[in-house]
Protein backbone atom coordinates (compact mmCIF):
# COMPACT_ATOMS: atom_id res chain seq x y z
CA UNK A 1 0.00 0.00 0.00
CA UNK A 2 1.31 3.09 -0.82
CA UNK A 3 -0.31 6.61 -0.09
CA UNK A 4 0.38 8.77 -2.66
CA UNK A 5 -0.48 5.35 -5.58
CA UNK A 6 -3.62 5.72 -3.48
CA UNK A 7 -4.04 9.55 -3.85
CA UNK A 8 -3.13 9.33 -7.71
CA UNK A 9 -6.22 6.62 -7.92
CA UNK A 10 -8.72 8.40 -6.05
CA UNK A 11 -9.11 6.37 -2.97
CA UNK A 12 -8.24 9.02 -1.04
CA UNK A 13 -8.99 12.53 -1.62
CA UNK A 14 -6.97 15.03 -2.36
CA UNK A 15 -7.18 18.94 -3.96
CA UNK A 16 -5.40 18.35 -6.99
CA UNK A 17 -4.09 21.64 -8.93
CA UNK A 18 -2.42 20.11 -11.95
CA UNK A 19 -2.40 16.54 -13.53
CA UNK A 20 -2.02 14.99 -16.76
CA UNK A 21 -1.46 11.65 -18.00
CA UNK A 22 2.35 11.41 -15.62
CA UNK A 23 2.14 13.21 -12.83
CA UNK A 24 -0.13 14.99 -10.13
CA UNK A 25 0.22 18.13 -8.14
CA UNK A 26 -2.08 18.54 -5.28
CA UNK A 27 -2.01 20.36 -1.65
CA UNK A 28 0.24 19.42 1.11
CA UNK A 29 -1.96 17.91 4.25
CA UNK A 30 0.12 20.07 6.40
CA UNK A 31 1.35 23.03 4.85
CA UNK A 32 4.45 24.85 5.90
CA UNK A 33 4.27 27.78 3.56
CA UNK A 34 0.88 29.56 2.03
CA UNK A 35 2.00 27.55 -1.27
CA UNK A 36 2.74 23.99 -0.52
CA UNK A 37 1.94 21.70 -3.30
CA UNK A 38 3.34 17.95 -3.83
CA UNK A 39 4.20 16.78 -7.45
CA UNK A 40 4.32 13.01 -7.88
CA UNK A 41 4.92 11.05 -10.82
CA UNK A 42 1.86 8.75 -11.92
CA UNK A 43 4.58 6.10 -11.43
CA UNK A 44 5.62 4.34 -8.07
CA UNK A 45 9.23 5.42 -7.50
CA UNK A 46 9.95 4.80 -4.52
CA UNK A 47 12.91 7.70 -4.15
CA UNK A 48 15.08 10.09 -5.59
CA UNK A 49 17.83 6.48 -5.07
CA UNK A 50 14.56 4.61 -7.61
CA UNK A 51 15.34 7.13 -10.78
CA UNK A 52 16.71 5.58 -13.60
CA UNK A 53 16.57 5.48 -17.50
CA UNK A 54 13.46 3.97 -18.07
CA UNK A 55 11.64 6.49 -15.46
CA UNK A 56 13.58 9.40 -15.83
CA UNK A 57 10.84 11.10 -17.99
CA UNK A 58 8.59 11.35 -15.30
CA UNK A 59 10.75 14.04 -13.57
CA UNK A 60 11.81 16.05 -16.29
CA UNK A 61 8.17 16.06 -16.73
CA UNK A 62 7.54 17.32 -13.41
CA UNK A 63 10.17 19.89 -13.77
CA UNK A 64 8.83 20.95 -17.33
CA UNK A 65 5.68 21.77 -15.33
CA UNK A 66 6.66 23.39 -12.02
CA UNK A 67 6.63 26.78 -13.74
CA UNK A 68 3.07 26.02 -14.67
CA UNK A 69 2.16 24.85 -11.63
CA UNK A 70 3.70 28.08 -9.57
CA UNK A 71 1.99 30.26 -11.72
CA UNK A 72 -0.99 28.78 -11.17
CA UNK A 73 -0.46 29.14 -7.31
CA UNK A 74 0.12 32.71 -7.73
CA UNK A 75 4.00 32.65 -7.23
CA UNK A 76 7.51 33.00 -9.70
CA UNK A 77 9.78 32.60 -6.94
CA UNK A 78 10.15 28.99 -4.74
CA UNK A 79 11.80 26.40 -3.29
CA UNK A 80 11.90 22.86 -4.54
CA UNK A 81 12.40 20.12 -2.13
CA UNK A 82 12.88 16.17 -2.49
CA UNK A 83 13.64 13.98 0.91
CA UNK A 84 15.12 10.45 -0.25
CA UNK A 85 15.44 8.47 2.26
CA UNK A 86 15.14 8.27 6.39
CA UNK A 87 17.55 10.42 7.52
CA UNK A 88 16.51 13.36 5.13
CA UNK A 89 12.79 12.87 6.65
CA UNK A 90 10.96 11.09 4.10
CA UNK A 91 8.01 9.60 5.32
CA UNK A 92 6.03 8.64 2.21
CA UNK A 93 8.21 6.77 0.23
CA UNK A 94 6.97 7.37 -3.37
CA UNK A 95 9.19 9.70 -4.92
CA UNK A 96 7.45 13.59 -4.67
CA UNK A 97 8.80 16.93 -5.00
CA UNK A 98 7.72 20.01 -2.63
CA UNK A 99 7.03 23.05 -4.45
CA UNK A 100 7.36 25.76 -1.34
CA UNK A 101 6.63 29.67 -1.00
CA UNK A 102 4.07 32.26 -0.99
CA UNK A 103 6.31 33.61 1.59
CA UNK A 104 10.05 34.95 2.54
CA UNK A 105 12.06 32.69 2.61
CA UNK A 106 15.39 32.07 4.60
CA UNK A 107 18.80 32.04 2.33
CA UNK A 108 19.82 28.92 4.09
CA UNK A 109 18.57 25.35 2.96
CA UNK A 110 17.80 24.28 6.44
P1 LIG B 1 8.02 13.85 2.99
O1 LIG B 1 8.15 14.09 4.46
O2 LIG B 1 7.91 12.37 2.68
O3 LIG B 1 9.05 14.54 2.16
O4 LIG B 1 6.66 14.53 2.56
C1 LIG B 1 5.42 13.92 2.66
C2 LIG B 1 4.40 15.03 2.66
O5 LIG B 1 3.14 14.46 2.39
C3 LIG B 1 4.29 15.77 3.99
O6 LIG B 1 4.56 17.15 3.77
C4 LIG B 1 2.86 15.52 4.43
O7 LIG B 1 2.27 16.65 5.03
C5 LIG B 1 2.17 15.15 3.14
N1 LIG B 1 1.06 14.24 3.32
C6 LIG B 1 1.03 13.11 4.09
N2 LIG B 1 -0.16 12.50 3.99
C7 LIG B 1 -0.91 13.25 3.14
C8 LIG B 1 -2.25 13.12 2.65
O8 LIG B 1 -2.99 12.20 2.97
N3 LIG B 1 -2.69 14.10 1.80
C9 LIG B 1 -1.89 15.15 1.42
N4 LIG B 1 -2.43 16.05 0.60
N5 LIG B 1 -0.63 15.29 1.86
C10 LIG B 1 -0.14 14.36 2.72
ZN1 LIG C 1 3.28 4.92 -4.79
Amino acid sequence: MCLFCDIIDGKIPSTKVFEDDMILAFKDINPVAPVHIVIVPKTHIDCANGINEENSKYVAHIFEKIPEIAKSQGIESYRIINNCGEDAGQSVMHLHFHLVGGVKLGEKII
